[in-house]
């Protein structure tokens, strides 16, 4: 069985040869922990392992876990990447340090005005439905330049876009389409990899990777 550290430093080292095999600086590509569904036990041996980036989906789930570790250190940025609905605003805004699914003007608007309520700024991604399918979180393609320049208007600072490539497709050409609509909007950072695909990736452009099982389980 492998310990975390060893998960970690093989995620790390994929990583840093994507990054390399692309012209691209390793330290550019920031490796979010998807933690969601891990207890607090499993999380903890990634913190002492090094790890400071960790993305939850939930806001109930991630309120129950995450107090007490936030707590205990300071460095640590949470990350929510899943679903967002607009009632859970105040909570989100003052438990995380970045937002990867900010969706439609309506959530800009509730995370805008809970920011100013409770003084803190989370960063956002644009998630985009990269694969124009239903059911599935993220804008339109032909409204990310409208909502990219709301955020650009907000006290949010814009982190960049984020998207989750259909199910049993080949990712890569969803990765290459994001970095190309973010090119269009003057957007550098893009969230997009998982455990499955995050070198393929870290060679297209992703600066920040969303990595659970790879981390988590052997
Ligand atoms: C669960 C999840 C991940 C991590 O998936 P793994 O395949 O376990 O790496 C990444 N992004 C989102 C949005 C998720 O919901």
């Amino acid at each position: 069985m492998s310990s975390a550290a060893d998960r970690r430093r093989n995620v790390l080292q994929t990583i840093v040869s994507a990054a390399k095999l692309a012209g691209r600086e390793p330290a550019d590509v920031t490796l979010v922990a998807v933690s969601k569904t891990r207890t607090i036990g499993e999380i903890r041996e990634l913190i002492e392992a090094g790890q400071r980036d960790f993305g939850e989906s939930r806001v109930q789930e991630a309120l129950d876990k995450w107090p007490v570790l936030l707590a205990a250190h300071d460095d640590l940025t949470l990350h929510c990447i899943g679903r967002l609905q607009s009632n859970k605003a105040a909570e989100a805004v003052r438990l995380f340090g970045t937002i990867h699914s900010l969706d439609r003007l309506s959530l800009l608007e509730s995370l805008v005005r809970e920011a100013e309520k409770a003084n803190r700024c989370p960063g956002v991604y644009v998630q985009v439905n990269i694969g124009e399918e239903e059911q599935k979180g993220g804008c339109a393609i032909d409204e990310v330049a409208s909502l990219v320049s709301a955020v650009r208007q907000s006290p949010l600072p814009l982190e960049g876009l984020m998207c989750i490539p259909p199910l049993g497709l080949e990712p890569s050409p969803f990765f290459a389409l994001l970095a190309k609509i973010a090119g269009e909007n003057g957007v550098a950072g893009l969230s997009m990899g998982m455990s499955a695909d995050y070198r393929a990736a870290v060679t297209l452009g992703s600066t920040a990777v969303r990595v659970g099982t790879a981390l988590f389980a052997d």
